[in-house]
């Protein structure tokens, strides 16, 4: 991409937008950038920039900077609803999305990761896979560094194992994976989409530009995703929980990886370290990946049984009086949350609820009646929730995490589970999923230390 002394102005100064910036000047743009928020860590941003010879605008976006440019660059969290991308719209300036930036820059050979849950697990396995397989790699996208922040560390026979949302996929145009992998795509978002499929069809935009020599991977479990395969241009193939496919399957009791020369037996599902049914999904996708990318299977059974997963998914924090507390603070969909409750083979006090994303609650009733005792409801969403599953199971309310947790330890017994799993974003309450899932941590840790279970009759 020829950027020399072309007018960019960049959308949005978080993470993505900041390396869009400046990746931006290093290539010899005349960049601007606009950030409508006005706070520490933008003003930290817009010195940062200005430094670099950006011109910088904080706490508002205006005309002008968007006047004159030759090209916008939009950060992922930026909607088409934002007064900038509709004055570069009327004034038919081009716009591309941050990872396509990174994408035009990228000398690598990408393997992209999406779908509504699991992403920044397998972004992380794979990753993991890979180093320790001794193949040169970098792991980056929406799991937090964006690619325009790592051009400088990718040469071309390097793994680019990139965590793609689909906030990122809108207003891509010729991005195109070398591997595209979607693990799943379940309702989520319909805060920023107006439909379903309107978000579905923006995950398919990983596999658009993909052709010959290319290799778009599908979980064949998921119905919605299985015929895919026809729109490709490229070689398709599958994993499975549940049967052999072309690809990376169980088949009694083991996990295969079959690509090129024949089948690889990897190890034993019992030898995985991850625990859920969902994360059995997440290995096969993974140890496809390796198996492509020239790693073999002992080196993939290796990283399989060292790889713990990472914070706040599904995580056990403790057992207290035999009780187990789960943190999956992370699940913020109703399909995570569905995923979670299917891997608990005991009863499970459940706690949920958050930032309401207008997400049909309804869709976890069957598994509710399956396997929840009883319900208890936190911040915004708690009035959606309750009058989604109120009737099917005992619910109460509380007015923070840590009488969420008091409340659940209250009612549950002697082998069960105590599972936060929100089915929310954390934002009407707390600052990131991570906080929320630190301060339950914090609430077990109180538990365990003084005896602070509210009685409840029942
Ligand atoms: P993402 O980056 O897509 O949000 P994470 O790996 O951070 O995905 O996991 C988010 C939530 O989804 C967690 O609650 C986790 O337990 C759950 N999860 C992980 N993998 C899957 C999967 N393959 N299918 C459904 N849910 C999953």
């Amino acid at each position: 991409m020829d950027i020399k002394g072309k007018k960019v102005t960049v959308v949005g100064l978080g993470n993505s937008g900041v390396n869009a910036a400046i990746l931006l000047a290093q290539k010899g743009a005349s960049v601007r950038a606009t950030e409508a928020k006005d706070n520490p860590a933008t003003r930290a941003a817009a010195k940062l920039l200005s430094e670099k010879g950006a011109e910088v605008e904080i706490g508002v976006h205006t005309e002008k900077f968007i006047r004159g440019s030759e090209l916008v660059v939009l950060s992922p969290g930026v909607e088409d609803s934002s007064p900038s991308v509709k004055w570069a719209e009327g004034l038919r300036i081009p716009i591309i999305s941050e990872m396509e930036l990174g994408y035009r820059f990228c000398e690598g050979k990408i393997i992209a990761i999406t779908g509504t849950n699991g992403k920044s697990t397998v972004t992380t396995l794979i990753g993991q896979m890979l180093k320790d397989g001794g193949k040169d790699s970098v792991v980056c996208g929406n799991i937090g560094n964006s690619l325009s922040g790592e051009i400088g560390r990718i040469k071309a026979d390097t793994w680019v194992v990139l965590e793609v949302s689909s906030f990122q996929l809108e207003r891509v145009e010729k991005f195109r994976p070398r591997i595209a992998l979607i693990l799943n795509i379940t309702d989520d978002h319909m805060d920023r989409y107006k439909k379903f499929d309107d978000y579905f069809n923006e995950k398919l935009k990983v596999f658009r530009n993909q052709d010959k020599g290319d290799i778009l991977i599908l979980n064949h479990d998921a119905e919605n995703l299985r015929s895919l395969q026809k729109m490709a241009r490229c070689e398709v193939l599958f994993y499975s929980r549940t049967g052999m496919v072309n690809g990376a399957y169980v088949k009694s009791g083991r996990i295969f990886s079959s690509y090129g020369s024949g089948e690889s037996d990897i190890c034993a599902v019992s030898d995985i370290r991850l625990k859920g049914l969902h994360n059995v999904e997440n290995v096969l996708a993974s140890s496809l990946v390796g198996t492509i990318a020239g790693v073999g299977s002992a080196s993939i059974k290796r990283t399989l049984t060292n790889f713990k997963g990472l914070a706040h998914r599904f995580e056990t924090v403790d057992i207290i009086d035999g009780v187990e507390y789960i943190d999956d603070s992370k699940g913020t969909t109703v399909d995570s949350t569905c995923r979670a409750l299917e891997s608990c083979a005991k009863p499970v006090v459940l706690i949920a609820g958050g930032k309401d994303k207008h997400s049909d609650y309804s869709f976890v009733r069957d598994a509710v009646k399956r396997n929840v005792s009883y319900l208890v409801l936190i911040g915004e969403a708690s009035e959606a929730i309750g009058k989604a599953l109120g009737n099917i199971v005992d619910t109460r309310r509380a007015k923070d995490m840590f009488e969420a947790v008091d409340a659940a330890a209250g009612i549950a017994k002697n082998g069960q589970i105590v599972l936060l799993s929100p089915m929310c974003s954390s934002f009407d309450m707390f600052s990131s999923y991570k906080e929320r899932g630190d301060v339950f941590r914090e609430a077990v840790k109180r538990l365990r230390n003084s005896q602070r279970k509210i009685k409840i009759n029942r």
